[in-house]
């Protein structure tokens, strides 16, 4: 046999066969999946975030980052650390509820599939008193080299460089400013998105509680953002629309209020009665500081003495303080005499806890008369929602009984009666303060109910009684 011969064959083999190597390898190249391991996984996040990091505008504080390989689901975000308390802890609510409502929501998926969520945000700040951060979230839907993009979502909070509050519209605005951006809003959608808009789009322009609750403050000026399926299609995704300074003259305040109330929004009052009493009180202005929220304690004076600093807290988070008297007798079954030292010593207690005496006074029981209102001296509080609380010790049942009456008409101007030593009772305020700001209520004090939510100012020795506070 020629040896040549045969090494040519071999040669022609070897360049066959390398081809068609070759060819395999480009073939699965550009087929190739998005991600096939963690390593591979980890380089598609990280250029998702540095483009997402580069598009940012102002870098607010440092990064972190949340994520988790695993097959069907990943989890990818991306979020800022503030260094402030109130404003990482609330963002990292928003992160730890976007990652169980993930979970959640693919929970039949194929372990075959590659699901991710993602998250990223923006961030601004243009003024000295307020920053803006936007988180934006997407699932991605991953065959082989095709990825499907859903659930586009954008979560925004504003919050007071001061203190951390969080802040909502009326704190940017000026008053009447929903019936300016309800107008403006609408005009522009249907000016510039006519053939986009879908059926029902003008509910979320109206200048309802619910609406305009998603924006930025801007270089530019104030930027909505819209859900998808919002005012327009899904398909459209996260619709923003930004409304430049020259637009708004006289709507935006030069300075941020974060206590600023909208007489024209619905309004509640969360009313605590019996503390203070360390656990469970310190658990429910946890949460109201949390949310940038007030209520009204109606404190005994003997629990004022035992626990002075847990009444401290409350005045210095701009709770308002009641007088609930001294030991809590039914004050119809005591003398007059015995009335008035009830009411004095508990306002010296408070007096020497927090610096300041009651502004409003709560009888136990709701037992009142000439005699008690008189030497309370300050308006005298019942309630118009009874949550039971001290008989069910159920957070559930307590939610309930709120959420029952928001179902039938609303709880704009009502006082909730609860008392602030049951551990069910923080857990319901847990539950509840968040569900009221989604439902669009602002949470106020008693003496502000009555002044922005009745028009009324607060007047002593005045009986605001079980007819009172309602709509
Ligand atoms: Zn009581």
């Amino acid at each position: 046999m020629n040896t040549m011969k045969k090494e040519k064959k071999i040669l022609v083999v070897l360049i066959v066969l390398l081809s068609v190597f070759i060819a395999a390898c480009s073939i699965s190249y550009f087929t190739d999946d998005v991600y096939r391991s963690e390593s591979q996984f980890k380089d598609y996040v990280y250029t998702y975030f540095s483009e997402a990091d580069s598009q940012r505008i102002k870098t607010i504080g440092a990064e972190k980052d949340l994520i988790v390989y695993d097959k069907p689901l990943s989890v990818a975000m991306r979020y800022p650390k503030t260094g402030m308390t109130g404003p990482d802890e609330y963002i990292k609510s928003i992160v730890k509820a976007a990652e169980e409502e993930f979970y959640d929501a693919y929970s039949d998926a194929d372990r075959g599939d590659k699901i991710v969520r993602f998250m990223t945000y923006d961030a601004y700040q243009t003024r000295e008193d307020a920053v803006s951060i936007v988180l934006a979230q997407e699932d991605q839907i991953i065959h082989d080299d095709e990825v499907r993009t859903e659930n586009k979502k954008v979560y925004t909070y504003n919050y007071y460089t001061k203190t951390g509050t969080p802040l909502d519209g009326i704190s940017f605005f000026n008053g009447g400013y929903r019936a300016f951006f309800s107008k403006y809003l609408t005009e522009y959608f249907r000016t510039e998105h006519a053939d986009k808009l879908l059926d029902g789009y003008e509910a979320y322009l109206t200048p309802a509680a619910n609406n305009f609750k998603d924006f930025a403050i801007t270089d530019a000026g104030v930027k909505f953002f819209f859900l998808p399926g919002t005012v327009m299609a899904e398909e459209e995704g996260v619709v923003s629309v930004e409304i430049g300074y020259q637009d708004l003259e006289g709507i935006v305040r030069d300075k941020v209020d974060p206590d600023a109330i909208d007489p024209e929004l619905p309004m509640v009052a969360l009313t605590y009665d019996d503390g203070p009493y360390p656990a469970t009180s310190n658990r429910i202005l946890d949460c109201l500081e949390k949310y940038g929220q007030v209520a009204t304690f109606f404190e005994v004076g003997k629990n004022v003495n035992a626990y002075p600093e847990v009444v401290a807290r409350k005045a210095k988070l701009g709770m308002e303080i009641g007088n609930h008297t001294y030991s809590h007798p039914n004050l119809h079954k005591i003398s007059d005499a015995e009335i008035a030292s009830e009411i004095n010593n508990t306002n010296a207690a408070l007096q020497a806890a927090c610096g300041q005496s009651s502004t409003v006074f709560r009888p136990p029981y709701g037992n009142t008369n000439t005699v008690v209102e008189k030497a309370a001296a300050v308006p005298v509080i019942l309630w118009s929602v009874d949550t039971l609380d001290w008989k069910s010790r159920d957070a559930n049942s307590v939610f309930s009984v709120v959420q029952g009456i928001h179902a039938k008409g609303g709880l704009n101007g009502r006082v909730i009666l609860m008392h602030s030593i049951y551990d069910s009772t923080a857990q319901a305020t847990e539950m509840m303060v968040p569900w009221l700001l989604d439902n669009g209520y602002q949470l106020v004090t008693v003496s502000e109910l009555i002044q922005y939510g009745y028009g009324e100012s607060p007047q002593p020795a005045k009986l605001y009684g079980y007819g009172y506070f309602y709509k």
